[in-house]
């Protein structure tokens, strides 16, 4: 490749409930420019926040937005990408937001695409990975729990983009009742929010952070809770395993970055299971698992990712 295929700069934004990361990325993946300021909520609010932090991004960089070839944003919530819509982001307070087109149209027209914040970081960890075409699920642990997968480095949508909400996949019918009605859904052993409200009912509560350690001093219960995080945790891989084939299964999250060390118990985990089958042993899930640095902003350099090539905005309405 010369130096003429390198695509434009494009700019990323990851929008999360408390802070928007914003950053410029060369042809290279090579970050140029990046600012970060809280995140402003509601529709006008979430707006406010990416425009000044593109803008922002883009004065730093010394660049017009007409120099880039695109923008890119990862926002959680159910997202229209095509018509660049959000819809219900809860955690934003936003209903229904048309942010694709009116940020373009605050950035003079430039192509802006939008997309769900783990889907853009599944992107982000191929690239950090250096395997760009490759089969690989990312899987985040938040409030709730989904995957985004990448089969041979294009993100699988499936129909009405549902692809990847397996945290509402049932793993155990006697287990506690998920929020979506079902019981036992992978959610209800490893999302955050699920997790808290149980350690928060700990005959001695505990948080998050202190469970490994509390677990490591002979707490039982803390114990066990952290094997039933595991267990959910583990379902997941395995589940997105045998779904995809994805070789590479890259773990984040807020419950992964507040207990990094619950991975050695998925790891030990899937060992116990690859023990008792012939068949689960041959598939080495443990040695699938990837954690990448909990500082790296893969969120925001996928969300620029997917802002690269965007066509501008027309900026005559056709009749
Ligand atoms: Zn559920």
């Amino acid at each position: 490749m010369t130096a003429t295929d390198l695509p434009a700069p494009s700019l990323g934004l990851d929008i999360g409930g408390s802070k928007v990361h914003g950053l410029v990325l060369d042809g290279h993946s090579r970050v140029l420019a990046q600012r970060v300021r809280p995140t402003e909520h509601g529709d006008a609010g979430v707006l406010t926040s990416a425009v000044s932090v593109a803008r922002e991004c883009l004065a730093l960089a010394g660049l017009d937005a007409v120099a880039l070839s695109g923008v890119g944003v990862g926002i959680p919530g159910r997202i229209d990408h095509r018509g660049g819509v959000v819809h219900t982001a809860v955690n934003l307070g936003v209903d229904r937001l048309e942010l694709g087109p009116l940020l373009s149209d605050a950035l003079g027209g430039v192509g802006v695409a939008v997309d769900n914040d783990v889907k853009v970081t599944a992107l982000g960890a191929a690239d950090h990975l250096g395997r760009p075409d490759a089969d690989l699920t990312y899987l985040n642990f938040g409030t709730g729990v989904s995957a985004a997968t990448l089969a041979g480095g294009r993100l699988v949508r499936g129909g009405g983009n549902l692809a990847g909400e397996i945290g509402h996949f049932p793993i155990d019918l006697t287990a506690g009742r998920c929020g979506c009605g079902q019981y036992g859904c992978i959610e209800v052993f490893a999302g955050g929010g699920q997790i808290t409200r149980r350690l928060a009912g700990l005959a001695v509560p505990v948080t998050l952070a202190g469970l490994l350690q509390a677990a490591d001093s002979g707490d039982a219960d803390a114990v066990a809770e952290a094997a039933r995080i595991a267990t959910g945790i583990a379902a997941a891989v395995h589940l997105v395993v045998l779904a995809h084939g994805s070789t590479a299964v890259v773990l984040g999250g807020g419950v992964i970055r507040t207990a990094p060390g619950l991975v050695d118990l998925v790891r030990k985990r899937l060992d116990e299971q690859a023990a008792l089958s012939e068949f689960v042993a041959s598939l080495d899930l443990a040695g699938r698992i990837t954690v990448l640095p909990a500082e790296h902003p893969l969120a925001a350099i996928g969300a620029a990712l997917v802002g690269r090539g965007v066509p501008p905005r027309p900026m005559i309405a056709v009749a």
